[in-house]
């Protein structure tokens, strides 16, 4: 099933470079694309166009049922409780705790406090973090802030996961621990799209591998490594 559609996608900021440069891809559901890339090849562009963050100056952006490209404003908040975002930095509020961190996101789209305190306790046990539940950020190592960031973004059970470089705080070990949450999660069905420049994950955990340069897509390779071989 298509889930993900980019059909000749131009993102021009003004610069030099464009952001997106006649992008076009296809994304099914339940696939684990990862979009790899120098700095500066538009890898946060691809993905911010994805949930509306930038709007695409032409092309056609299709996600689940929504048309991206010519989304109305009051349609995006609809848009996005279908896509889970993560973050390099994580991004938590420093002060709530990890349950309220979490219950925040679902008090917005206004859940019923019993469902919010169920489906919280579910995705922390996911993530394995139930005994920090009332901890606060500072208080948990980056790699747990990040298991945070990742049961935030899966409280409302999106469709789909994007993570733009989730791992680049983290170091070799506590990655890992953060790609088995993902695979983890990708098994269960949910698709996911993971920008990244760790090249052990690419190579390590195989999946289908976007590279960008300049704005377009110069590889697309089911189960290929960081670098073309
Ligand atoms: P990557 O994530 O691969 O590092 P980006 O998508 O952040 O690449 O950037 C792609 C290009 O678009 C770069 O040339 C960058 O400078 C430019 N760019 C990104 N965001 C903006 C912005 N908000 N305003 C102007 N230029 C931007
Ligand atoms: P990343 O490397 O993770 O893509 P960056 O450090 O390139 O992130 O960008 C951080 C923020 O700055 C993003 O919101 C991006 O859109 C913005 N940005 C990137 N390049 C430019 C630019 N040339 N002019 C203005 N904003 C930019």
């Amino acid at each position: 099933v298509l889930l993900i559609e980019f059909k000749n996608v131009v993102k021009d900021y003004g610069n030099e470079v464009l952001g997106a440069d006649r992008l076009s891809v296809r994304i099914d559901q339940g696939e684990f694309v990862y979009i790899v890339g120098p700095s500066g090849a538009g890898k946060t562009t691809f993905i911010k166009l994805m949930y509306h963050e930038v709007g695409a100056t032409s092309g056609e952006i299709r996600v689940n049922d929504y048309d991206v490209s010519s989304i109305t404003n009051k349609e995006v908040p609809f848009l996005r409780r279908e896509l889970g975002v993560v973050f390099q930095d994580f991004k938590l509020l420093p002060r709530l705790t990890i349950f309220e961190n979490i219950a925040y996101a679902l008090q917005v789209i206004e859940k019923k406090p019993e469902e919010v305190e169920k489906r919280v306790n579910e995705v922390l046990k996911q993530v394995g973090l139930k005994d920090k539940a009332q901890n606060f950020p500072n208080e948990i190592s980056g790699g747990e802030q990040q298991r945070v960031a990742i049961a935030r973004a899966m409280a409302n059970r999106p469709g789909i996961l994007i993570a733009d470089e989730p791992t680049g705080n983290l170091d070799p070990d506590t990655s890992e621990e953060i790609m088995e949450i993902l695979e983890k999660i990708n098994q269960d069905g949910t698709t996911i799209v993971m920008a990244t420049h760790n090249s052990n994950m690419v190579n390590e955990h195989k999946h289908r591998v976007l590279e960008i340069s300049a704005g377009k897509i110069i590889r697309d390779q089911e189960g290929g490594g960081y670098e073309n071989e």
